[in-house]
């Protein structure tokens, strides 16, 4: 506010009527309208109170509830089924009584009466259209999951349920959630048991394609299990939206209660087990060279073995009718996942980090064979860099283990202390020779960040996934994307892309879109909105809007805050603010709650010296620069070659004072007004005046035109006669009174020759031809084509050998001739 003078004095010099006629431009309300578009947040988020604080933090009477769980679970191999006894103690925390609890029951989400099931559109069912004819099709896949759901019934069998003194409680299931009634009020800062007996039939993952199941290896007829979403969990109670019971459809995930597991797992005796949770018995279920090995890991300075690829294959041979119980416990976690097959290879690496008191987590990898040589040189590598870049970027990992388990062909999913991944060689058929894909081996390095990475996001930093996607996937993919890059200098992390910010332009452009502020179950364009879009968010974030200094700090301070806490999206824009001291509403707006993208252009610069006003010196110089504006005529130069003479030229006399003097002819006048011009400057105009001449300044007026509609800061590359560069980052705000075009002024001692905006890609430009002025010529190389005749000759076609016939049987008719048959290909 010091400055308010100064600044009302430049307003005033200000032309009004250009101000005017832009201010038109952005109408009030369209896109560009910078009321709008600089508008604060506030009406859009919801009211700070006791719980959620307007600084982004926990309130002052922060509250969730808690769930524990003892669950024995018994895997029957031959059938592909569970069966299980559970026992979950609730904790109501929440200053409100309850007269119910509300179970999540997401294998009925397979059941063929289920919502997902019913509600799903033909699209989404592996369907397409076909783009050449006017009709339908079905892919393979599509037919088989639909074969898959005729075999056999999913879904959860439930026995009753009852509370600790046995008594059965009254239940209602609707679709994936299950309501229990309770006698009495569950009252605040009470808790209550509940125990029931529960099995179900486990997916075959390939066919039905859900986030956990089985997998077939036909080669030599083995399983691998992996159980997630596997058991009635407690469905989360929370400040801001009572029970989060919206049914689950697939695609928005899970929203959860933190506690304490205790789970027994039965299987059959052979099997290897991973799970999340510390292993409880491993004198039972582990031979003394593994525990001596898993010892040896602990302080390992690679991987090294816990099964050895022989010793899994030697194990997949056999079968056995015996079984045995692995016992895991889970403190502080959310949800529980686990795996099991006799296939495993296993191996393990401790990794120590600097600031906790745990003196080391267990990094593991499980995987068949199918999965070498890339799973033992990679993965548990992977966990543990991951484990290093989030926790400098959050926290450290608060867990004993961390888990990568090899369970399907690609993708990969995520659960406390343990993580599901994609990606294996292929074996050629013929020879047995293995190779692999570019796109597998980073394919596998990358899934690995990631899933592990959400061990940090949702499943420590407790965002609501069911609502909100890009909460976990987004932020997840950002530190993904900046873990890849202290992985492998060039990680090609977004296809043949590095730079998150060229891949995510063409869906920015895209116009089936909806903003990243949408509910899970109803985005379109899933992977670019609620992963890449959210991700390249944050990185302009960091890089062109706040610097890295105060992003981490801010980023940081987010994590710490909302560790083993429920975050909404307001914690997170409100955070990031509070803590940076950056107003970055502008920001969530646009890039959040907008779906216009970023097309920023340079458009015309005016270069300018300062006049002196003499009349001597400056006349002459408008005397050159009105010939240079405007040269003489077409039909004055012809006409001098045509050597026409004039009147004037042939009757001299009729020449005058205005033949002699021009209007840039100075006049005493003239020299005059400039001598009181000079008298009447003040003291400090003149100096002003004379520096400016004497350094030979030079003015610039660079124009810019917001296309795209998203407001975006300006990284600005100035390139100088003299050949240097100067880097000149115009923030966004520059876009506030006018967010559709505006005019920056640049004083320089030395002459520009050009502006360049984005030079480093730093802010999701989508059209970078118009990033510079004067615009450069683009240049490539060019391929000559031959035109196709795609004409159908049937008469040629006929003539085709049959593959696989016998040669005496091919067709000896006349080649070309009339009496070969004309008869359609058999297939
Ligand atoms: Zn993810």
């Amino acid at each position: 506010m010091k400055h308010s003078l100064a600044a009302l004095a430049l307003v005033a010099l200000l032309p009004l009527s250009v101000h005017a006629s832009n201010a038109d431009k952005a109408a009030k309300g369209m896109p560009g309208d910078p009321d709008k578009l600089f508008a604060q947040l506030d009406t859009l988020l919801p009211t700070p109170g006791v719980t959620r604080a307007a600084s982004g933090a926990p309130g002052a009477q922060y509250w969730q509830q808690r769930a524990d769980y003892r669950i024995q679970v018994t895997l029957d191999e031959k059938r592909h089924r569970l069966s299980a006894k559970q026992s979950i103690t609730y904790m109501n925390r929440s200053p409100d009584a309850l007269n119910y609890i509300w179970l999540q029951l997401d294998q009925n989400i397979f059941r063929d009466d289920s919502l997902a099931r019913r509600s799903e559109v033909a699209a989404n069912a592996g369907t397409r259209r076909d783009t050449v004819g006017s009709g339908d099709s079905l892919s393979f896949a599509a037919m088989r999951r639909h074969q898959a759901f005729e075999d056999r019934e999913y879904g959860y069998e439930m026995g009753p349920v009852r509370d600790a003194s046995g008594r059965t409680l009254r239940t209602t299931v609707n679709d994936t959630m299950i309501r229990i009634d309770l006698p009495t009020p569950l009252r605040p800062g009470t808790s209550i048991e509940i125990n029931f007996e529960w099995q179900s039939n486990i997916v075959d993952e390939a066919a039905i394609g859900a986030r956990g199941g089985y997998e077939y290896f036909s080669k030599n007829d083995t399983y691998q299990y992996f159980l997630a979403q596997w058991f009635p969990r407690l469905v989360a109670y929370t400040d801001y939206t009572g029970w989060q019971h919206k049914q689950f459809l697939g695609r928005g995930e899970f929203t959860l209660e933190f506690g304490d597991y205790d789970v027994e797992i039965t299987v059959p005796a052979d099997h290897i087990v991973a799970s999340t949770g510390v292993l409880q018995n491993p004198d039972a279920v582990l031979t003394s060279e593994q525990r001596a090995r898993l010892k040896r890991a602990e302080t390992a300075k690679k991987p090294i073995f816990i099964v050895t690829p022989e010793e899994a294959l030697a194990n997949e041979k056999e079968g056995t009718n015996r079984t045995r119980t692995w016992r895991f416990k889970g403190e502080n976690v959310r949800d529980f996942a686990w795996a099991s097959s006799r296939k495993y290879i296993w191996d393990a690496m401790g990794y120590r980090q600097s600031d906790s008191k745990r003196p080391f987590v267990m990094a593991m990898s499980f995987y068949p064979n199918e999965g070498e040589p890339i799973w033992s040189k990679y993965s548990t590598h992977a966990v543990i860099h991951t484990m290093e870049v989030y926790s400098r970027f959050s926290f450290p990992y608060p867990y004993p283990v961390a888990i990568s388990v090899n369970s399907w062909e690609r993708g990969g999913m995520e659960y406390p202390m343990i993580t599901f991944n994609g990606y294996r060689p292929t074996a050629d058929e013929k020879t047995g020779k293995v190779t692999y894909s570019r796109s597998a081996k980073y394919g596998l390095i990358g899934v690995i960040i990631h899933e592990v990475g959400h061990i940090y996001f949702p499943m420590i930093v407790n965002s609501d996934e069911r609502q909100w996607t890009w909460m976990d996937e987004g932020l997840n993919t950002f530190l993904e994307y900046i873990a890849e890059l202290e992985w492998e200098e060039n990680f090609p992390t977004f296809g043949d892309k590095t730079n998150v910010l060229d891949f995510i332009t063409a869906y920015m452009q895209s116009t089936d879109q909806v903003p990243i502020m949408t509910n899970s179950d109803t985005i379109v364009q899933f992977g670019p909105n609620a992963y890449s879009k959210p991700a390249a968010a944050l990185a302009v974030l960091r890089e062109a809007v706040m610097g890295r200094e105060l992003f981490d700090h801010a980023f940081r301070e987010y994590s710490n805050r909302w560790k083993f806490k429920r975050p909404t999206p307001a914690d997170f824009f409100r955070t990031m603010e509070d803590a940076s001291g950056v107003d970055l509403d502008w920001f969530w707006r646009g890039w959040f709650y907008g779906t216009d993208h970023v097309d920023v252009a340079v458009g015309d610069i005016r270069e300018y010296q300062v006049s002196t006003q003499d009349p001597d010196a400056e006349f002459p110089l408008k005397r050159q620069e009105f010939a240079a504006n405007w040269p003489e005529s077409y039909s004055q130069r012809q006409n001098r070659t045509e050597g026409l003479k004039t009147r004037v030229d042939r009757y001299p006399e009729l020449k005058d004072f205005y033949n002699e003097n021009d209007q840039f002819a100075v006049a005493n006048k003239d020299r005059n007004e400039f001598k009181d011009f000079r008298e009447k400057l003040r003291d400090w105009e003149r100096t002003v005046l004379d520096r400016a001449i004497k350094a030979g300044e030079y003015v610039y007026f660079v124009d810019f035109k917001n296309i795209g509609g998203l407001v975006t800061p300006l990284p600005l590359t100035l390139t100088y006669a003299d050949g240097s560069t100067e880097e000149y980052p115009v923030p966004a705000e520059v876009w506030r009174y006018n967010a559709l075009e505006v005019t920056k002024l640049f004083v320089r001692n030395k002459r520009l020759v050009s502006v360049e905006l984005d030079r480093n890609h730093l802010i999701a430009d989508s059209d970078k031809s118009n990033n510079i002025t004067p615009r450069r010529i683009e240049q490539s190389r060019i391929e000559l084509f031959r035109g196709r005749d795609r004409e159908r000759n049937q008469m040629l076609d006929a003539l085709a050998e049959l593959k696989g016939e016998p040669k005496a049987e091919k067709s000896t008719g006349a080649a070309g001739g009339q009496d070969v048959p004309l008869q359609p290909v058999a297939k």
